[in-house]
């Protein structure tokens, strides 16, 4: 794994894998079998300091405390929707605010995880992308979020399902993010199935392979587009890698038997969302094992861009299913506090994060939504 060092010249011990842990730790004199020890420690125990490691020996606590330090997100705001979901804004060591959402469903708690500062990807329509690419995060930076929302909220809030669609292109944070999913999917660590864990993309048609070769998670792919022209236009990534050789990829892909491609496609008025569009898109899913998500654009002061009215993305969805592609609406969950699709990073670091939610609420009142500030439950539960 990357292992990272920090100024004082400590190594973050959740940047090493359990083959790694236990080389450090016969390295300091301890035994190999407590490896795996700490590892639980670490990662399903959340533990925040070596004295909690009771069962090994206090010596090599000592020892490791010298040479390694165990890393945290620090909490800065956990704030409840009023339909429940929470979105967690976090801080990194070095300063960056990240975002995790926590959208609870009838029978499913679906995590929404970061993967970078920002987003490079520069597609016209989605607010993360207004920051740039701050930096990529880290793979315990990745890994702590469901450690740690795991840890403030109780079994109401168990976590089932993790979807990569936070802040950031995952698979442009590839080097960190497979290493991440080790994490995830480790029986001696986070140990969620891979059915339970998507990892989202613009299309980065060569680190698609690499993760299908390394791991078996769900790829969820954002097309938002029917033709090469107008995916241009929103999608700056389509210059590299042009629709033709993404869906030739995605038909090549080696899935799992039982797997799809989820295929995001976020409809915006006018732009995406005609009949024509819907005829393309059954088209293009041809010869694809491949699931359509559609989601109706959560408008902002930000962009002109207009969520289609609620009819069009009906109809849209009837073309698709009478012509035998599996398509579902993504409901907008999180609006109020800004934690939907499309509306993390947009934290003023300037302003503290009360501040900030008090003007989103102000912005939301004005637009005429009819939500009560007063209603908002703003949880401050660090
Ligand atoms: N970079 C990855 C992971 C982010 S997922 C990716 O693009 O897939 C975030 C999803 O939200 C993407 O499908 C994106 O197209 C969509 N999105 C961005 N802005 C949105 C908005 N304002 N309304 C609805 N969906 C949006």
């Amino acid at each position: 794994m990357p292992i990272f060092t920090r100024a004082d010249g400590r190594i973050d011990l959740k940047s090493l894998s359990l083959p790694e842990i236990e080389a450090a730790l016969t390295g300091l004199g301890g035994e190999r079998f407590r490896a795996l020890q700490v590892y639980k420690w670490l990662w399903q125990r959340g533990v925040r300091s070596f004295d909690e490691m009771t069962n090994v020996a206090k010596v090599v606590r000592a020892k490791l405390e010298e040479h390694y330090y165990i890393s945290f997100l620090e909490v800065v705001a956990v704030q409840k929707s009023i339909d429940g979901t929470h979105k967690f804004l976090w801080q990194t060591e070095d300063g960056h605010k990240i975002e995790s959402v926590l959208i609870p469903d009838d029978e499913r708690n679906t995590l929404c995880v970061s993967t970078q500062v920002g987003c490079a990807m520069a597609c016209t329509f989605c607010l993360t992308g207004d920051l740039g690419l701050r930096r990529h995060l880290r793979p315990s930076e990745i890994a702590n979020q469901p450690l740690q929302v795991r840890e403030k909220l109780d079994a109401t809030y168990r976590i089932t399902n993790v979807v990569m669609m936070g802040m950031g292109e995952p698979l442009h944070n590839i080097d960190n993010l497979i290493p991440a999913l080790e994490i995830y999917l480790g029986e001696q660590a986070l140990n969620f199935s891979h059915r339970k864990v998507t990892v989202s993309t613009v299309g980065l048609v060569p680190q698609m392979q690499r993760l299908a070769d390394a791991l078996p998670v769900n790829l969820a792919v954002s097309l938002n587009a029917t033709t090469e022209e107008q995916r241009r236009q929103v999608m700056p990534i389509t210059r590299k890698y042009p629709m033709e050789e993404l869906l030739a990829a995605c038909r090549t892909l080696p899935l799992k038997a039982t797997k799809r491609i989820t295929f995001e496609y976020v409809m915006m008025a006018g732009f995406n969302d005609s009949m024509a569009d819907a005829q393309r898109l059954a088209k293009l899913m041809r010869g694809i094992k491949s699931k359509v998500n559609l989601i109706p654009y959560n408008e902002n002061p930000d962009r002109d861009i207009k969520r289609p009215p609620d009819a069009v993305v009906k109809a849209f969805q009837h073309h698709l299913v009478t012509h035998g592609i599996q398509a579902s609406v993504r409901v907008t969950r999180g609006r109020d506090i800004s934690a939907a699709c499309g509306q993390l990073g947009k934290a003023d670091p300037t302003k503290s994060t009360v501040e900030e939610e008090k003007i989103a609420a102000i912005r939301i009142r004005r637009e005429g939504e009819g939500y009560d500030a007063s209603r908002f439950a703003f949880d401050d539960i660090v």
